[in-house]
C-alpha cells in the first residue's frame, strides 16, 4: 500500500473547500486547509504537503506571487484553481512554476486525474527513471528509436514535429504553454510567434489524430498553450 499522500488546499470559498474536503478524504489523502495565501505559506512550510491546491482568486495574495514565494524554496506540485476570465493570471502563475490548473466549475474526475499525473511526475523528478516508450490509445512514441506509431503504422515527423511531440510527451496529461513550446523547439528569439504552433499542430493533427478537427491527443487549451492527452491503449 502506498503511504499517505497529503493535500494542502488554498481556497477563501468554504463551499469549494468542503467539496474538496469530502472528494479527496474520500479518495485516501490527507488534508491541510488555508483561506489564505499567507496562511498558505505558513502551513506549506509546516505541514510539507505532497501537492498544493491554489486557488487564484485569493483575498490576500494572488496566485502568482504564492507560487513564487513557495518556489523559491520547494518544488511541491502546485495545481491551480482558476476562474474562466483570469487566463492571464493562470499563465503568469504558470510561468511562476505552478505545474497545472483546473478551470472553475470543474469535475472531481478531472482534478483528480490532474492530482495524479502532478504526483507522477513528482516522483519522476526524484530520480524513478521515465519509461521511454509513450502510448495514448492508438499513439505510441519510442524516445529512444525517435519513432512514431499510429495505429500500429510508422508515422514520419519532420524534425520540428518531432520536437514539439518530444516536449508534449515528456510533459504527457499537462498543459505546455505556448512560449516554453517556441522557446525549446524555435530558441529564445521566437517566444512570441504563436502562429508557428498553429501551423505546426495542423500539420502534427494530420497525421496522428483521426479526425484532425476534432483532435483526441493533441488538445488546444486556449490562450494557454497544448496538452498531449494520455487515453488507455486498447480502448
Ligand atoms: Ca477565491
Amino acid at each position: 500500500m502506498e503511504p499517505e499522500k497529503s493535500i494542502l488546499i488554498v481556497e477563501d470559498e468554504g463551499e469549494i473547500r468542503r467539496f474538496l474536503r469530502i472528494s479527496l478524504v474520500n479518495h485516501g489523502y490527507k488534508l491541510f486547509e488555508a483561506s489564505k495565501g499567507e496562511e498558505g505559506l505558513t502551513l506549506l512550510s509546516e505541514k510539507q504537503p505532497d501537492l498544493v491546491i491554489l486557488d487564484l482568486g485569493l483575498p490576500d495574495l494572488d496566485g502568482m506571487n504564492f507560487t513564487k514565494r513557495a518556489r523559491e524554496w520547494t518544488s511541491v506540485p502546485i495545481i491551480i484553481l482558476s476562474a474562466r476570465n483570469q487566463e492571464k493570471d493562470k499563465i503568469e502563475a504558470l510561468e511562476a512554476g505552478a505545474d497545472d490548473y483546473v478551470t472553475k466549475p470543474f469535475g472531481i474526475l478531472e482534478l483528480m486525474a490532474r492530482i495524479k499525473v502532478a504526483f507522477r511526475h513528482s516522483s519522476a523528478k526524484d530520480g524513478s527513471p521515465e519509461d521511454p516508450i509513450f502510448t495514448s490509445g492508438d499513439l505510441r512514441v519510442d524516445l529512444t528509436k525517435r519513432m512514431v506509431t499510429f495505429k500500429g503504422e510508422e508515422v514520419h515527423l519532420t524534425p520540428i514535429e518531432y520536437k514539439i511531440l518530444h516536449l508534449l510527451v515528456k510533459n504527457a496529461d499537462r498543459v505546455v504553454r505556448q512560449d516554453v513550446l517556441l522557446r525549446e523547439v524555435w530558441g529564445p528569439g521566437h517566444a512570441k510567434e504563436s502562429h508557428y504552433l498553429r501551423v505546426y499542430f495542423g500539420q502534427l493533427r494530420q497525421k496522428l489524430e483521426e479526425e484532425p478537427a476534432r483532435p483526441k491527443y493533441l488538445i488546444t487549451e486556449p490562450g494557454v498553450g497544448y496538452r498531449l492527452r494520455v487515453h488507455e491503449t486498447g480502448s
